[in-house]
């Protein structure tokens, strides 16, 4: 298997081909800004290619029964984690993450994914309601016929197989597109649903740029069924595409996260977990806590300890054991980084910690794109920089009197993904997880998943639910038979 391939083909059919333009993109390695391999710069034509394979595909696989359909998907679990280090590695140079953080976190859930749906569709329950004396109705859910699944570069497999693992387990067929800037285990899935004996055009990927390929699925008639994740921009987008053409859609997006500390709380957990929460994968998890609020209390004993504890995190070459952060995906996300770092001292904020590129990492990363931990005090709630998501190692502290203004301080924001709280006080914890709108809330803990749990955000954050139970029903359609009695 190749973990760098020179030049990614799309899938289509089963097979690697080239895109139909014949042109590629270079894939630039973010740890040292260099190109190391070619990425197909796919456009509608291939799009086109995947529909018509993906048609004829769909008439088998959809009748292909559950107990089947479960087995291959294991064996894509099984091998995906016999090739861990190799996926792990790929990763990590694709998107620049800590090698360590690949191993531990991505590949091992992308793997959990494919289980999960696997065996999910092994206990799923049949409805039937009785009508009185008047009829009996029961449910059938159906596969739906083709899903575009979009997904963005941060947790590349991690997210992808969150998608393709539902829709291909309950019987759809996927044209999938990762995001042009980390392909690679796209690409290594593609050969290990080869050898899992995945048959030809249940799964197929089409490279290329959002503009290019993703908004050709988005408007592709025949793909009804549309699951996303990126940008809220881009989800708008994404959502004018589909409405017209009356496609299912989920939309998992952006977030500006409140991390809530009360005074009440273990802080030495609380720091522990807000650390990795504002700095793990460099900031760049949509989950991540990007806005730290700490009661007035233990504001300056928090402040003093976060920011002792963030100091020692060791940026490196993300190849490295040892690195804890690693680079920003690119240039581009650099540059923004930096332009909300000079933003946030034009509005007031103290730089605590980091605001400033480092010097070289060594040679090898001499031109990559890092930037340390950086933490921010003294901006007021209402600023820019705390409410625009900037998806990187960034996050502003502010302090609390109460309650009450802890949570308006929290929902005072167009996002609406997730939350921590602290506090030892269990009434406390069930009464402000409650009144934050946000689609998940983390009490005392940050990033625990539970595969069966309904997951996604309110507001700007995204329209739908993924995970479980919610997958399952969104990949198929819902049909009730009514018999009279
Ligand atoms: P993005 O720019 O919105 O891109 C996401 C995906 O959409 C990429 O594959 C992109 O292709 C594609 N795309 C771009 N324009 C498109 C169009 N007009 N039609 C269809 N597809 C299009 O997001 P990103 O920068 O890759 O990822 C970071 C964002 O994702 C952050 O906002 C983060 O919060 C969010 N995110 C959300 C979740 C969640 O679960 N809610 C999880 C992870 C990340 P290109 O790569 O070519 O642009």
């Amino acid at each position: 298997m190749r973990t760098e391939a020179d030049k990614i083909q799309n899938f289509i059919d089963g097979q690697f081909i080239e895109p139909v333009g014949g042109k590629y993109l270079d894939n630039i390695e973010p740890a040292t800004g260099k190109s190391y391999s070619q990425v197909a710069d796919s456009d509608s034509r291939d799009v086109d290619l995947a529909v018509v394979a993906a048609e004829k595909a769909f008439v088998d696989w959809s009748c292909t029964p559950a107990a089947e359909r479960s087995k291959i998907l294991l064996r894509i679990a099984d091998l995906i984690e016999r090739d861990l280090e190799k996926f792990a590695r790929a990763e990590s140079i694709d998107t620049g993450k800590p090698l360590s953080l690949a191993r531990t976190l991505d590949i091992p859930r992308a793997v959990a994914n494919f289980r999960f749906f696997a065996t999910a569709i092994l206990h799923t329950e049949s409805e039937a309601h009785i009508t009185d004396n008047v009829a009996f109705n029961y449910t059938t859910r159906q596969p739906r016929g083709i899903a575009g699944l979009i997904s963005p570069w941060n947790l590349p497999l991690y997210l992808l197989s969150w998608k393709i693992a539902p829709a291909i387990a309950v019987g759809n067929i996927a044209i999938a597109k990762p995001s042009e800037l980390t392909p690679v285990t796209a690409y290594m899935l593609c050969e290990i649903a080869q050898e899992a004996g995945l048959p030809n055009g249940v799964l197929n990927v089409v490279h290329g740029t959002g503009p290019n390929v993703g908004a050709a699925i988005t408007a592709h008639p025949k793909i009804n069924t549309i699951s996303f994740t990126g940008g809220t921009v881009t989800g708008r987008k994404v959502a004018e595409a589909c409405a017209p053409l009356f496609k299912k859609v989920s939309l998992e997006l952006g977030g500006k996260n409140p991390n809530i500390v009360f005074a009440d709380a273990d802080l030495e957990a609380a720091i522990a977990g807000s650390v990795r929460s504002s700095f793990a994968n460099q900031g760049q998890i949509c989950l991540c806590g990007s806005r730290v609020f700490v009661e007035r209390s233990a504001y300056k004993d928090f402040v003093d300890r976060f920011t002792e504890k963030a100091s020692k995190l060791k940026v490196g070459d993300p190849l490295d054991e040892k690195t804890e952060q690693g680079a920003i995906v690119n240039k581009t996300q650099l540059d923004k980084i930096k332009f909300y770092v000079d933003l946030a001292q034009e509005e007031g904020g103290k730089i605590a910690l980091g605001g400033k590129a480092p010097k070289p990492i060594n040679d090898r990363c001499r031109y990559g794109y890092f930037f340390p931990p950086t933490i921010i005090t003294d901006l007021p709630v209402s600023c820019r920089t705390n409410r625009e998501e900037i998806f990187g190692p960034v996050i502003t502290i502010t302090p609390f009197d109460n309650e009450e203004e802890v949570i308006g301080y929290a929902n005072d924001t167009d996002y609406g993904l997730a939350s921590s709280v602290w506090t030892q006080n269990l009434n406390r914890a069930h009464r402000v997880a409650e009144q934050i709108h946000t689609g998940t809330v983390w009490v005392n803990c940050w990033l625990v998943r539970d595969l069966r749990v309904p997951f996604g955000g309110m507001k700007a954050s995204g329209v739908g639910r993924e995970g479980g139970e919610e997958a399952l029903r969104f990949f198929t359609e819902a049909k009730n038979i009514c018999i009279a009695k």
